[in-house]
């Protein structure tokens, strides 16, 4: 399976990174994209983590944190595209439901990343949270300057929107919020995504997965949220691992 979306930079991975890479391996992860949030973290990962086996890098400046962008730091993020462990831009998009930065200035950062994609072919990664109307207008509008390539990560809207974001020609990726009891909606979304358009992914540290909710999440645990979306889906855990697997590299194709 591959990962498609960690967070392993994080304080919460600073004292036991190669046993959490250890287990990932056993559980049978064979590769992970670890995903920037700033210019630091974004160098950060490139330097110190998309060089060891099965780490890939996503560079770029999310939604809450676009309000402590010091001057240079975009450029910083431009710095790194063409490194070649770099197979992403993100993690971007919108946020309403955190008030920690201007929403017109995570627009202007979303839009960035969307021109930057559409420029070098690297796809974008979406975070959208309690904003799909805004999220999906931008997207609407950048498939009018050209073809977008990119994922909604951990995806929580409706089956509609999920059919209209692969219309727009994205990918739909689910976290362990899929595993939840009362997640049946997001199951339903899950069930009716087309089988070339999928993926998972653990968004560690957050989001355990049931029944590991409130621990540190991390990437070993992707196998609870497989077994979940397999059986809503009809299909063997090995056959949905493969299928995710195949779209995750036909997706970040610079993942070799
Ligand atoms: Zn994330």
């Amino acid at each position: 399976m591959i990962d498609t979306h960690c967070h392993l930079d994080q304080d919460e991975f600073r004292d036991d990174l190669d046993d959490v890479l250890a287990r990932a391996k056993s559980a049978g992860v064979e590769a992970l994209v670890c995903v920037a949030v700033g210019a630091a973290s974004s160098e950060n990962i490139v330097r110190n983590f998309a060089v060891r086996e099965g780490l890939f890098a996503a560079v770029g400046i999310h939604p809450n944190y676009t309000h402590l962008v010091q001057p240079g730091d975009w450029e910083r993020v431009l710095a790194l595209v063409d490194e070649p462990r770099v197979v992403g831009l993100g993690e971007t998009g919108l946020d309403r439901h955190w008030d920690y930065a201007p929403f017109d200035l995570q627009q202007d950062y979303f839009d960035r990343h969307l021109r930057l994609s559409q420029q070098t072919g690297l796809p974008f990664i979406v975070h959208l949270r309690d904003c799909e109307a805004d999220v999906m207008a931008m997207l609407e509008d950048a498939r009018q300057r050209g073809p977008l390539t990119g994922v909604m990560h951990s995806f929580t809207c409706s089956p509609e929107t999920a059919a209209r974001c692969v219309e727009l020609g994205l990918y739909i990726s689910f976290a362990g919020m899929a595993t939840f009891k009362k997640s049946d909606d997001i199951r339903r979304t899950a069930a009716s995504v087309p089988n070339d358009r999928i993926l998972i992914e653990t968004d560690s540290p957050y989001l355990s997965p049931h029944p590991l909710r409130g621990k540190r999440n991390e990437p070993a645990h992707i196998t609870h949220t497989a077994a979940a979306l397999a059986a809503v889906r009809n299909v063997s855990i090995e056959n949905f691992a493969q299928q995710t697997s195949a779209n995750a590299r036909r997706l970040f194709a610079r993942m070799k």
